[in-house]
């Protein structure tokens, strides 16, 4: 309930129903679908209300997204050791992986010892990929 104080069939002032000050028409926003043409909080209390609000706003989405998850150590390595061979095979085919051994003994060691075995490790890296 908006309390009007009227002279003369014009609106003066108006109780605030928030902080409950009378106070002047000019200390009021407009709204002209509400009572009288006005708001019927003044313009401190509407102001203090949207600043409540855009505190209560979410962050943005960006800043709540974290940072991509850290793989251990032994996972980095294998990411390492997949993302070569797939290189390698892209590059040169079938042919060129099986001479890694070769050209790479160190990759080749890796992926031995990680995948348990040489086939094993071409069958998870490439899996229906890999042509025989
Ligand atoms: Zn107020």
């Amino acid at each position: 309930m908006v309390d009007i104080y009227e002279l003369n069939s014009d609106i003066v002032a108006i109780q605030c129903t928030k902080c409950k000050f009378i106070k002047l028409k000019s200390d009021f926003y407009r709204e002209p679908r509400g009572f009288a043409g006005i708001r019927s909080i003044c313009k401190k209390c509407d102001k203090a209300r949207r600043r409540q609000n855009y505190k209560k706003q979410p962050e943005p989405a960006n800043k709540k997204r974290g940072k991509k998850k850290k793989l251990a150590p032994q996972e980095q390595r294998r990411e390492a050791i997949v993302k070569e061979i797939r290189r390698i095979y892209r590059k040169g085919g079938k042919t060129t992986l099986d001479k890694i051994m070769i050209y790479n003994p160190p990759l080749y060691m890796q992926a031995v010892a990680h995948f348990h075995g040489w086939d094993n490790a071409l069958k998870e890296i490439l899996g229906d990929e890999i042509e025989e």
